[in-house]
């Protein structure tokens, strides 16, 4: 992570990327240029990293220069107008290669074509190391593109925050610095996450996901997601992961720009618990607690036959299968106290009292994050 000014910048496109697409660029180029010998024009300031590392790797001759636009000093016109600054050269009949760094909305592009309508070049070429599609508005052609990237703000290899990060070697992209709270509620089955999620997701304005929830939702739709997930549900084993992983992180996407997630029922493995903080970490976000309910097992049985009158679900009505779905829980899971806790984020909590007192002793948990 890299500190420029007042932001925070994450890794997003190492050295090595940008080395294998400059030489890319440089044979697609050379290849359809033929025996032309262009004049590659390097836009000031962002490109200069680029384009010294481009002509290097240019496998045939050509020649280099750079221009730079300023905008017009004391302009009161909302319209940009730039002049240019540099071209000293005569670039009658030639085959110029305009070399940008990024181009985002593509107005510095609109201002070199406007200016390069008045040189007699040959052919004008528009190469771009970085090219944002989602902010572009123009419609001049780019003829080569290093990276289509997201419409995020980005510094390194040239670019600059402010002034700095020009002289990093890879790119890094801009935290985003929502603050989530994030929470693994943790305990066994009839531990009472569901009933506890309700009180804490409109206390502290968290997302509830329960897993165990949307395979019902699917089972309920009979969808193909729910009809996979029965024939293990019905007997308390565990949905294979990968199924698991791409729901839960198809139900966070949904849910884009909450404040925070309780997840109920997951992660119950490694792999699970690994790509759930992938996932956290591609939002600039982090797991920051796992709280476990304690319940004996003799009270979780009894509580959950008594929901299995009520509930309708198949897998409470069984004394077999619920002891099945405690065993699974304590043999799969332990292994997630011990993942939590190397981080210092497990946090134990007696899960057998009334659900106010519950509530509160979560709640201080959670207040003291
Ligand atoms: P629950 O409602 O959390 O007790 O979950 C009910 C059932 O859904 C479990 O017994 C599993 O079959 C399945 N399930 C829920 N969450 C997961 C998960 N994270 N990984 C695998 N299977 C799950």
């Amino acid at each position: 992570m890299v500190q420029l000014h007042d932001l925070q910048f994450k890794p997003f496109i190492s050295e090595k990327e940008i080395d294998t697409t400059l030489q890319r660029m440089a044979n697609d180029i050379a290849s359809e240029l033929q025996d032309e010998v262009p004049v590659f024009v390097g836009i000031l300031n962002g490109s200069f990293m680029f384009v010294s590392d481009f002509v290097k790797k240019y496998p045939k001759p050509c020649e280099v220069t750079f221009i730079k636009l300023a905008s017009y000093e004391g302009l009161k016109s909302t319209e940009d107008i730039q002049r240019l600054i540099g071209l000293t050269q005569d670039l009658t009949d030639r085959t110029v290669v305009i070399l940008e760094d990024i181009i985002d909305s593509g107005n510095t592009l609109a201002e070199v074509y406007r200016i390069f309508k008045k040189e007699k070049v040959k052919q004008l070429k528009i190469a771009t190391l970085f090219f944002k599609p989602e902010a572009y508005n123009k419609d001049f052609k780019l003829h080569y593109v290093g990276f289509k990237i997201p419409n995020k703000f980005i510094v390194g290899y040239g670019l600059d925050y402010n002034g700095l990060g020009r002289h990093l070697s890879s790119i890094y992209q801009l935290m985003e610095t929502q603050h989530m709270t994030n929470i693994v509620l943790f305990g066994p089955p009839g531990a009472g996450k569901g009933t506890q999620s309700d009180f804490l997701k409109d206390k502290y304005n968290l997302v509830h996901i329960s897993t165990g929830d949307v395979f019902r939702f699917n089972i309920k739709n009979e969808t193909a997601l729910g009809m996979l997930a029965k024939s293990y549900m019905d007997k308390g084993e565990l949905v294979p992961d990968q199924v698991t992983i791409d729901m839960l992180n198809e139900e966070v996407e949904r849910n884009a720009g909450a404040k925070g997630f309780i997840f109920d029922g997951f992660p119950r493995t490694k792999a699970q618990a690994e790509a759930l903080d992938k996932l956290m970490d591609s939002k600039d976000s982090q797991i920051n607690a796992m709280i476990a309910l304690e319940v004996e097992d003799e009270i979780l049985v009894q509580r959950l036959l008594k929901r299995g009158k009520t509930s309708n679900r198949p897998d409470d009505a069984n004394e077999n299968v619920i002891k099945n779905r405690i065993a699974e829980y304590y043999k799969k899971t332990a292994i997630l106290k011990d993942y939590y806790s190397s981080q210092n984020k497990y946090f134990g909590v007696d899960g057998v009292g009334s659900i106010e007192e519950i509530t509160r002793r979560l709640s201080k948990v959670i207040d003291a994050l």
